[in-house]
Order: C-alpha cells, then structure tokens, then sequence
C-alpha cells in the first residue's frame, strides 16, 4: 500500500527537528515503516541554499526561493516519491509551506510564491508547530550566537502570520507549540494517529 506524507511546519526554534525525531519512533514503535527527512535537504542544491541563509553568498530572495523549488523537486523525485510508493510514512522536517511562510516575510509576492509550488504534491497531513516569535528567538539563541537570514523578531512576527494564513488556505493542523516537549509531542501524536486511523 502506498504511504503517507507527512509535513511539520513552523518558525526555526518551534521544535520541528526535535519533534520529527520523537515522531518517527512512535510510528516505528506502532511497527510502521517511515522516512524521516527535511528541508533544506542534505544534498548539492540543499548546500547552496543553507550557504544563502549563512550570509556566506548572497542572492535575491525570489531567486533564494527558486532555489528552494529545486531541491524540492530533487527531493520529491529522488526521496519522497520513492519511499511513498515502498509504503513508508515519511516525515519532512519543513516543506513548501516554508517557501510560502519565509518568502512572504522576505516581501517576495505570496501568489507567485503560491505559483511556483503548483506542482508539487501537497501532503496528506501537515502540522504547524505554532510558536511566538518571543519563544522562537529564546529557543534560537539557547543554542547560537549568530542569526541567521530571517531570524529577527519583526521578521519572525511576519513569518508567523504568514504560516497563519496558509495554515487556513491549506487546511493546516495548527498545534501550539510554546509548551514543553513532551506537551508538543502528545499533541502531535493525537493528531498523527487519528489521521493514520491508530486510536
Ligand atoms: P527547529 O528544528 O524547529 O528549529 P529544534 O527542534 O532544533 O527546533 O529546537 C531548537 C531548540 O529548542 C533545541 O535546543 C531544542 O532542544 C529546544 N526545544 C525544542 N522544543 C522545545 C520545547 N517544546 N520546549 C523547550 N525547548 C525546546
Ligand atoms: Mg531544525
């Protein structure tokens, strides 16, 4: 049988990579075949991106977001798409609603965004993990001392509201995430499991 898609979603700091990783063990403790993989990818063009949100090269934001259509497309085709038809649960860690959300702060036009993401599947489930821009910077800096491209309060509200708006748009589960992990977490698997029809 073919698998499910699965996408978490949410400002840097809401905890999608902490939350993916406790995601996949309960599906795999349920005895379910899964893949967990993210966005950026870990591949070439997945590189040159991260390189971007580094300030290490320097390009346009609309052209930034083009970038992150073809490691999408890679990612599909070469990823997702083969572990979807090998019955796998996948999880990406972010996906093109990140575009959407991060474009849109970076005052790139939402409907073209919106355009040039037409093509890719849409996921079965998607979850915004929903944090303030208060809790995303605190989380942030615990760990870092330099920000990275976006993170900055104002532009964290604006990326926020943004996730708000597709999250109606696109029928987007929308979890509050300011809470501890293990809060987030049984949220996450109430939500995962009545999807997958598991309780
Ligand atoms: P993201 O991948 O969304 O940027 P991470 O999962 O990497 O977020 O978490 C960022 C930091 O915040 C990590 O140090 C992590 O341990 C911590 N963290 C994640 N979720 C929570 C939470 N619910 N409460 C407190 N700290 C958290
Ligand atoms: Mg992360």
């Amino acid at each position: 049988m073919r698998g499910k898609f699965i996408v978490l979603e949410g400002l840097d700091g809401a905890g999608l990579s902490t939350q993916s990783v406790l995601l996949e063990n309960h599906l795999k403790l349920r005895g379910l075949k899964t893949m967990l993989t993210k966005e950026p990818t870990n591949g070439l063009l997945g590189g040159i991106i991260k390189a971007s949100l580094k300030g290490e090269w320097k390009t346009s934001y609309k052209s930034l977001q083009l970038l992150f259509c073809a490691d999408r497309a890679h990612h599909l085709e070469n990823e997702i798409e083969p572990a979807l038809v090998d019955g796998r649960i996948v999880i990406s860690d972010r996906y093109l609603f990140s575009t959407l959300a991060y474009g849109y702060a970076s005052n790139v036009n939402y409907k073209w965004l919106r355009y040039i993401n037409l093509n890719f599947r849409l996921p079965d489930l998607a979850i915004l993990l929903d944090v303030s821009a208060d809790t995303s910077l605190s989380r942030i800096s615990g760990g870092r001392s330099n920000l990275e491209l976006f993170e900055h309060k104002e532009n964290l509200s604006k990326v926020r509201q943004a996730y708000l708006h597709a999250a109606k748009e696109f029928h987007i589960k929308v979890v509050d995430a300011n809470g501890s992990i293990a809060d987030v977490e049984g949220k996450i698997d109430k939500i995962v499991d009545k999807f997958l029809s598991l309780r």
